[in-house]
This record gives C-alpha cells, structure tokens and sequence, in this order.
C-alpha cells in the first residue's frame, strides 16, 4: 500500500517548489517612443475602477439597463498587478505604478522601494504647462488619489498626504477628505494655505461651472458616501466639470478618475455595493468616451490596479438561467485586469503587460 502514497508525495512537493518559485519578477520592455505612424493624444483621461476585475466589468453587462459603456472601446490589452513586494499589489502600489511607472512595494505613495520620492506624472505635465485634475470617490487622500500628487513612505499617513496638495500643482481636486485639511492634529489649516495657493474651496455641492481659478471641491469629511446612501451623480458629473475646466488649457491635460469603491465593496463581499458603485463608474466612462468623441484630441484609458474580493459570476446552485455573485476572499487577487482604450494612441494599449507600462505608454504619448 506504500506505493499508493508516493505519487501523491511527488506531487505535493512539486507543487511545494513550484509555488516557493512563484516570485515576483518585473521585466522591463519599456516602451520610450511612438511610431510616426501613431496619432498622439493631445489629452488623456486615466479611468481608474479600483478593485475591477473582469467579472466585476462583467457585472455591467448583466445588471446594466443598455448597453454598458465599456463595449464602446474597441482596444482591450491585460494588465499584470503584481507589486515589487507582494504578488498581490495594494492600491498604493497599484496606483504608483500609473503615477510613476515604477514597481514599488506595497503601501508605498509615489516613493521607490528605498522611500525615495519618484516624480508623478502629474508633477511632470503640470511643469511642461498641462492642466491636471483628480477625482475620486474616497477621500483625495486615499491610496489612488494619493499616488498622484503625493511622496510618503505609507498609505495611512493621511495627513501628511494632505501637506502636498497645496504645491501640487493639481489644478482640479474633487473628492472626499476636508477633515485632514481642517481637523488636523499638528493645528494646521490647509484650507487658508490652498486658498492662498489660488484655489478656491468648494465644500457644500459640486459647482454648475468650473472656476477660472484652481478648485478644491471636498464633499465629506472622509470618503464619498456609498451609493446607496445618496452619493448621486457626483462621480460622472465632477468628471464632466473635470473637463469642462481642464480642457480650456492648449497645451492639453491629464485628469485621473477614481471609482474608488468598486474595491470596497469586494472588501465588504456585498455584491449589491459592488455593483451599484460599478454602474456608477461605467456612467462616468459615458462621460469621458462622449468628451472624447467630440473633442476627437483626447485618449481614453480605463484600467484597475488589481481585482478585489475573488467576485465571480457563479451560477446559483444548478441554475445556469440565475447569477448569483459570489466572493472568494474579502482581500485582493493576483488575476489580470483589463485595459480599455479609445481615442488617439489607443492601440499601444493592445497585448498583455506589466501594470506600470501603462505609465510609459502615457509618458511616451504625451512626448512631442
Ligand atoms: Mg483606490
Ligand atoms: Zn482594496
């Protein structure tokens, strides 16, 4: 009977050494510049569903009244999320890894893994003359809104965070997070410091107009509320007052957009948070593709800095006529998430890549 062991001894301890091989490795193909043949962008709007895995796209298609937003893109690529640290990326490293285009490790904001501060895509436009705006659904200082404007050594130091803002550079900030402006422990008021950096703060609702001025719109004191608890259209329509102001620059810009919490209701496993945050982001890519289409001058990216919750689209029990969405994990998964593009530049963002080549494709287009 001892034979009867052996196999299944092999096989476990190659499964043992093929898993300890499983490491993390980032290679290098680094685009640096475009074909003549490829129009660029004069503008580009990075769309980023946090937590957004396939199903969870999926999810537009069968909960969805129409037809989804994302069938409006016609170039699909994958992204491979893995962090420097971890196989399974945060949302710091995932976002620094659009910022910057560097693997970093995980809870980094826009800081290399020695903690040196690496220049964001946003600083760099900002100085050749691009406008430049973020929204989100979270606070502006969580993790993805963060890596764009921000150099800390962790996520969670959110007041600190909040000390890059006023020299940001950010000409359009909408989101959660006044109260580490406001209500900080060191005593400080960052709002008097924006205002005397020329932003103008928006606390009650999202303006009509854009300002002529730099705007700091914060709606709560933290994160946005859910939808379900009455968020509204804030996310399409701050987008669309994104534009409106960030498109008055000749020089072009670059707005990032965050339906923060796609990624919270995977945390929280409930399938109804998900989706109802999901439809919310695929109205906002109605917003940016109309933009687009019309302005004709602008790429559209939607991406996510890995899946969130294990969701999947199971059927309930042997119904194959019923979904019934279901969670593996309440943390992140090592799944590839898609890429969409549209717009002038679209097709570099074919294939399958590591996550922060999205950055030097972005880099690469916005290069004159
Ligand atoms: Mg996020
Ligand atoms: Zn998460």
């Amino acid at each position: 009977m001892k034979n009867n062991f052996i196999l299944p001894a092999i096989l476990v301890s190659f499964l043992f050494l093929f898993s300890a091989c499983v490491s993390v490795q980032v290679k290098h193909s680094t685009i640096s510049s475009v074909s003549s043949e490829i129009k660029k962008p004069k503008n580009i709007i990075l769309l980023v569903g946090d937590g957004m895995g396939l199903s969870q796209v999926s999810t537009a298609i069968y909960y969805k009244d129409g037809k989804p937003n994302f069938e409006r893109f016609h170039t699909i690529g994958l992204s491979k999320t893995s962090s420097a640290s971890d196989l399974i990326t945060d949302s710091a490293a995932g976002a620094t890894v659009f910022s910057t285009g560097k693997k970093t490790y995980n809870g980094a904001i826009a800081v290399d893994m020695d903690t040196i501060p690496l220049p964001t895509i946003i600083e760099q436009l900002s100085k050749r003359g691009l406008a430049t705006g973020i929204v989100a659904t979270s606070s502006i200082q969580h993790a993805t809104p963060a890596s764009f404007y921000a150099h800390v050594k962790s996520r969670r130091l959110y007041e600190e965070i909040t000390t890059f803002a006023p020299n940001s550079g950010v000409n359009f900030f909408a989101g959660g997070g006044l109260k580490f402006f406001n209500q900080r422990k060191d005593g400080k008021d960052l709002l008097a410091e924006m205002k005397a950096k020329d932003y103008e703060v928006i606390t009650d609702q999202l303006p009509k107009t854009p300002s002529e001025n730099n705007e700091l719109i914060l709606l709560a004191e933290d994160g946005m509320p859910k939808m379900s608890e009455g968020r509204g259209d804030f996310l399409p329509n701050a987008t669309k007052l994104a534009l409106e102001k960030l498109s008055k620059n000749e020089k072009g810009f670059f707005l990032m957009v965050e339906g923060s919490q796609i990624d919270w209701g995977g945390h929280d496993n409930d399938a109804n948070y998900l989706i109802a945050e999901l439809l919310d982001f695929d109205k906002t890519l109605g917003v940016a593709l109309d933009f687009a289409k019309q302005n004709g001058e602008t790429l559209v990216i939607v991406t996510a800095d890995h899946e969130t919750g294990g969701y999947t689209l199971a059927s309930d029990g042997k119904d194959y006529n019923k979904i019934k969405p279901s969670f593996s994990t309440s943390g992140h998964s090592g799944t590839m998430v898609p890429v969409f593009a549209e717009g002038p530049g679209a097709s570099l963002f074919n294939g399958i890549y590591e996550s922060n080549e999205i950055y030097h494709k972005m880099m690469a287009l916005f290069d004159k």
